[in-house]
């Protein structure tokens, strides 16, 4: 018989495990005991892990959030020109009726690196928006370019 040094019964040995470390050769805890031990230590692994899945969460949030306002700001300007030409669109008749809204964007989002997509005939001075009266210019040319017409 060994007495359990957890809810201090004496049992058989029977009913405890095997450890090669004690003298008697057995655990000083009952398996009982031994079993609502390990499942609470299971269970305050799980809890500890759910805290660090919810910390690691609340950091990746906030990391996520401070990029994407890096990347408006730095494409703020780009924003502004697009919304304004699209604004401009919404309030003036000038949208053709021979290319579809899928092919126009295409040609917006196909643009190389570093160039606007340009109106050939202004808007501002009734050009259309068609794809037959837009280009890619650059930054610099658009801006040199102003309201002139080109080509
Ligand atoms: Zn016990
Ligand atoms: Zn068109």
């Amino acid at each position: 018989m060994k007495t359990c040094n957890t809810c201090n019964e004496t049992k058989e040995l029977t009913e405890f495990h095997k450890e090669s470390n004690n003298k008697d050769g057995l655990r000083n805890q009952c398996k009982e005991c031994r079993k609502i031990y390990m499942r609470n230590r299971r269970l305050r692994d799980i809890e500890k892990f759910r805290a660090k899945d919810k910390q690691w969460r609340k950091k990746y949030a906030a990391k996520r959030k401070a990029y994407m306002d890096k990347y408006r700001k730095e494409n703020e300007a780009k924003f502004v020109y697009y919304t304004s030409i699209r604004r401009r669109l919404m309030t003036v008749d000038q949208r053709c009726e021979c290319c579809t809204n899928k092919a126009l964007n295409e040609f917006y989002r196909m643009r190389p690196e570093g160039h606007h997509v340009d109106h050939i005939q202004p808007l501002s001075k009734g050009g259309m928006h068609c794809l037959s009266n837009l280009q890619y210019l650059t930054a610099a040319e658009n801006l040199s370019k102003g309201d002139k017409v080109t080509k």
